[in-house]
């Protein structure tokens, strides 16, 4: 019998046929590092893992998890109470003393499944004090619980937690990928939007289906962030052409406030990955554009080379607004430099 597997996330078919299956067999690992950016489906992974070891239908169904037994409908509800979100709570770490009141528990034996389900969001926010107590957890664990760990960046999680839980990275989808997603959603859970508003959305997603709903669900914010990606767009343009003189105007567009500067930065960085991809090989993955055909005419006349010199520029942009360094500076050297 073959079994669809996580059926409620969308790609991430490595995750899928590989955990899938240990899964279904009971030889999973008791901890796992979900790593990705927001917005890229780690919640839904983690909740479709847990639910799937709980699953009453496990090895009755042709879904796991089936999505109709009880356990599956009281995840799906948050209203199991064997599964334990643990987060920041708004701070800016997790600290030791929150991890320790996962231990104080960590040995009594479920509520109503066979599994209890400890899932840190933001996990690379835990302190070192606090990932040191989590390993003791993780050594040596009742056969009954699962961690699972929610991160932007597993490289900020000690050596020792990694070496314990095989890290899952979420899948980035192309901004075709994502929109061909969106328009199979449309009669489900997408409000009804037009045709230029799916497109839209795809394009800004950062090859996240969740960012892509967050702005169909918010036309001011999607119509905003089109403006930022027009702009680094034209950065993006600028930095490949050249034109002194059309800098000095385009300096003066860019925004004064660090964190939308960088916004529109980090978009100039996946259209310079895309030039550099496109230059490398026929049919690259696009994130900033749609297709091909989408691409700017300079394509033609920018070198590899270049564009990765650029890249670097734009990246020690970023690290200079991140150390202070006066907006308008950071970005005069970017431009006129
Ligand atoms: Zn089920």
């Amino acid at each position: 019998m073959s079994v669809a597997f996580f059926p409620a996330l969308f790609g991430n078919e490595t995750i899928k046929s590989v955990l899938g299956k240990d899964i279904l067999t009971g030889r999973h690992a008791h901890a796992y590092i979900l790593e990705g950016p927001s917005y890229s489906g780690r919640h839904t992974a983690a909740l479709q893992i847990a639910s799937a070891v709980v699953c009453e239908n496990r090895t009755a169904s042709t879904r796991l998890p089936c999505g109709e037994c009880l356990a599956c409908r009281k995840i799906a509800k948050g209203l199991s109470p064997d599964v334990y979100f643990i987060n920041s709570d708004g701070k800016a770490t997790i600290s030791v003393d929150t991890i320790r009141s996962i231990k104080e528990e960590l040995y009594v034996p479920p509520n109503d499944t066979v599994c209890k389900i400890y899932l840190i969001e933001d996990a690379d926010k835990m302190t070192v004090q606090a990932q040191n107590a989590l390993l003791l957890s993780l050594e040596e664990p009742p056969s009954f619980a699962m961690f699972l760990l929610l991160a932007s960046d597993s490289e900020k999680l000690l050596p020792t937690i990694r070496s314990r839980a095989p890290v899952l990275r979420m899948q980035i989808f192309t901004a075709a990928q994502v929109l061909s997603y969106l328009k199979e959603q449309l009669c489900n859970d997408v409000p009804k939007v037009s045709a230029e508003g799916l497109k839209s959305a795809s394009l800004l997603s950062g090859g996240t289906i969740g960012l892509a709903k967050l702005y169909l669900s918010e036309p001011k914010e999607l119509k905003l962030s089109l403006e930022k990606r027009k702009l680094a767009a034209d950065l993006v343009s600028q930095l490949c052409g050249l034109k002194t003189a059309e800098a000095v105007s385009l300096i003066a567009l860019l925004p004064k406030k660090r964190d939308e500067l960088k916004a529109i930065l980090f978009l100039a960085l996946h259209a310079l990955r895309d030039l550099l991809a496109a230059k490398k090989a026929d049919s690259p993955p696009l994130l900033f554009y749609l297709s091909e055909e989408e691409l700017p005419s300079f394509i033609r006349t920018v070198s590899p080379g270049k564009i990765l010199s650029i890249i670097d520029s734009v990246l020690k942009t970023i690290q200079d607004i991140d150390a202070n360094v006066s907006v308008q500076l950071a970005v005069t050297n970017l431009l006129l430099t």
